[in-house]
């Protein structure tokens, strides 16, 4: 099975490239964006306690986010998923850590991060646009400012986490969707499915 990430500031494009991913290729899918707005919407009480956090566009703890991935991880295996794709984790050097030490207990190697490079102006623009349907609490440009920086304080970093050994893939994310895609796959393709 492999297993790979796709990363991106708020507004690159995780979850539109995602879904063509996981359209393409036999793989088992998390956003854990979406399923952090499940526990909020299903009023658990994990909900309650991050829909604060989340509404100030910060990141949610490492153990919270750690519990969801475990799961995930096991109902792949059982189903006999060809690979998994996380989307928006890791998101902190502590959650990349996380992720390797999970996945090598259970045999399997973590292929690589997909990043989607787009300059800030044309996310704030996205996510702005996105604000008008997308019904999020967190879409909005205060909340936004906090994402960006979180992006750019703990995520940014595990790029030369896996940058170290080669498990950074790159990908300019400012031209067409279906362009992207392409792109994305050529990695994905190199990898040993
Ligand atoms: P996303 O849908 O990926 O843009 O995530 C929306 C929000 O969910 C983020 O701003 C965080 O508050 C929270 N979140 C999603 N994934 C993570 C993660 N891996 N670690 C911590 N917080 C997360």
């Amino acid at each position: 099975m492999i297993a790979i990430a796709i990363s991106g500031a708020p507004g690159a494009g995780k979850g539109t490239q995602s879904e063509l991913l996981v359209d393409k290729y036999d793989f088992a899918y998390i956003s854990t964006g979406a399923a952090l707005r499940k526990e909020m919407a299903d009023g658990t009480e994990i909900g309650k306690k991050i829909k604060s956090i989340m509404d100030n566009g910060e990141l949610v703890s490492d153990d919270i986010v750690g519990e969801i991935i475990v799961n995930v991880v096991r109902k792949a295996e059982e189903a006999g998923k060809k690979g998994i794709l996380f989307d928006g984790f890791p998101r902190t050097i502590k959650q990349a850590e996380m992720l390797d030490e999970l996945l090598n207990k259970e045999g399997i190697d973590f292929d690589g991060m997909i990043g989607l490079e787009v300059g800030e102006d044309i996310l704030m623009a996205r996510i702005l646009n996105r604000a008008k349907t997308s019904g999020r609490s967190d879409d909005n440009e205060e909340s936004v400012r906090h994402r960006l920086d979180a992006y750019h304080e703990k995520t940014a970093p595990i790029f030369d986490y896996y940058k170290k050994d080669n498990r950074y893939f790159g990908v300019n994310g400012e031209g067409e969707v279906i362009n992207i895609n392409k792109d994305i796959c050529a990695i994905i393709d190199t990898f040993k499915i």
